[in-house]
C-alpha cells in the first residue's frame, strides 16, 4: 500500500473510532523547536554533563548541579515554543469527541497550550510548568520560582520548609507516579484505537500501553520517523512528518 493510500485508510479508521488514545513522545514537539532531550539520541543522553543535571541523585546531593539545572530551566525552549500542526490536529480530534485520553511523555505542556482540557492530558513524565518541593511536597507554578532565579537566587529553596525545589518532572533515577501510570494504562485498555506519535516506544512502563491496547482489541497506528519495536504488530505505520500526516488522518 502506498503512503497516500495508508493515510486514507488510517483516516477512515479514525473516523470510525470513538475512544482514541494518543500516546505522544519527543517527536511530537520537535516541530515546535524542542529537541529530544531524553531519547536514545537525545541531548541529555549524549552529553554526560547534561545527563548529570537530569539525574535525581546528582540533583539532590550537589548544589552545583542544582544551580546549573535552574539556569537550564530558565533557558528551556518550551517557554517560547508554540504548538505545531500535530498538536492542533489532536485538539481537532478532541473537539470531534473522539479523543478518550492523551498520554504524553513530553513535559513541555504544549498539548494543553494547544487547547486540551488539562484533565484530558496524562503527563507520565510530569511537567516543567510546575515546581515541587522534594521535602514537604509543596507544588506550584514554575514561573514565580524562575523569577526568583532571575533575581539572583541560584538554588531557590522551598518557601514553606526550606527544602530542595525541582521541576515537577520525572528525572532519571526517579520513580514514576504510580497513579498517573495506572491512569495511562487504564486509558489504553479502554481504547478502540491507539495512536502512537513521535515516540520510539522504548521507554517502559509507558511503552507497555501499546501491547495492552492491542490485546484489548484496539487498532494500533504508529506515526514515527524511525522504526519502533511495535511496527510489526501495528495495523499501520506512517513515517511522514507529524505536522503533515497527523492533520491529514485527523480531518473529518
Ligand atoms: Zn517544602
Amino acid at each position: 500500500m502506498g503512503a497516500a493510500a495508508a493515510v486514507e485508510v488510517v483516516r477512515h479508521w479514525i473516523d470510525g473510532a470513538s475512544r482514541i488514545v494518543a500516546l505522544t513522545g519527543a517527536g511530537a514537539s520537535t516541530e515546535s523547536g524542542i529537541p529530544d532531550f531524553r531519547g536514545p539520541q537525545g541531548v541529555w543522553t549524549r552529553n554526560p554533563i547534561a545527563e548529570k543535571l537530569s539525574n535525581i541523585h546528582e540533583y539532590m546531593s550537589d548544589p552545583e548541579v542544582r544551580k546549573l539545572s535552574w539556569q537550564s530551566r530558565l533557558d528551556h525552549p518550551a517557554w517560547t515554543a508554540q504548538p505545531n500542526a500535530g498538536h492542533r490536529a489532536l485538539v481537532a480530534l478532541d473537539r470531534r469527541g473522539k479523543l478518550h485520553a492523551l498520554v504524553t511523555q513530553n513535559i513541555d505542556g504544549l498539548h494543553q497550550q494547544a487547547g486540551h482540557a488539562p484533565d484530558k492530558v496524562i503527563e507520565v513524565h510530569g511537567t516543567m510548568r510546575d515546581a515541587m518541593c522534594m521535602h514537604c511536597g509543596w507544588r506550584g507554578p514554575m514561573g514565580p520560582v524562575l523569577d526568583r532565579v532571575r533575581a539572583g537566587e541560584e538554588d531557590p529553596p522551598c518557601e514553606r520548609c526550606g527544602g530542595i525545589l525541582k521541576s515537577a518532572t520525572i528525572s532519571f533515577g526517579q520513580a514514576l507516579v504510580p497513579h498517573v501510570i495506572a491512569r495511562a494504562m487504564r486509558a489504553a485498555e479502554e481504547a478502540d484505537l491507539l495512536l502512537a506519535i513521535g515516540t520510539s516506544l522504548q521507554v517502559y512502563p509507558v511503552a507497555g500501553a501499546v501491547p495492552l491496547a492491542k490485546a484489548n482489541g484496539a487498532r494500533l497506528v504508529i506515526i514515527n520517523a524511525e522504526p519502533t519495536p511495535f511496527d510489526e504488530v501495528a495495523d499501520a505505520v506512517l513515517r511522514q512528518p507529524i505536522g503533515e500526516v497527523l492533520p491529514a488522518v485527523c480531518r473529518a
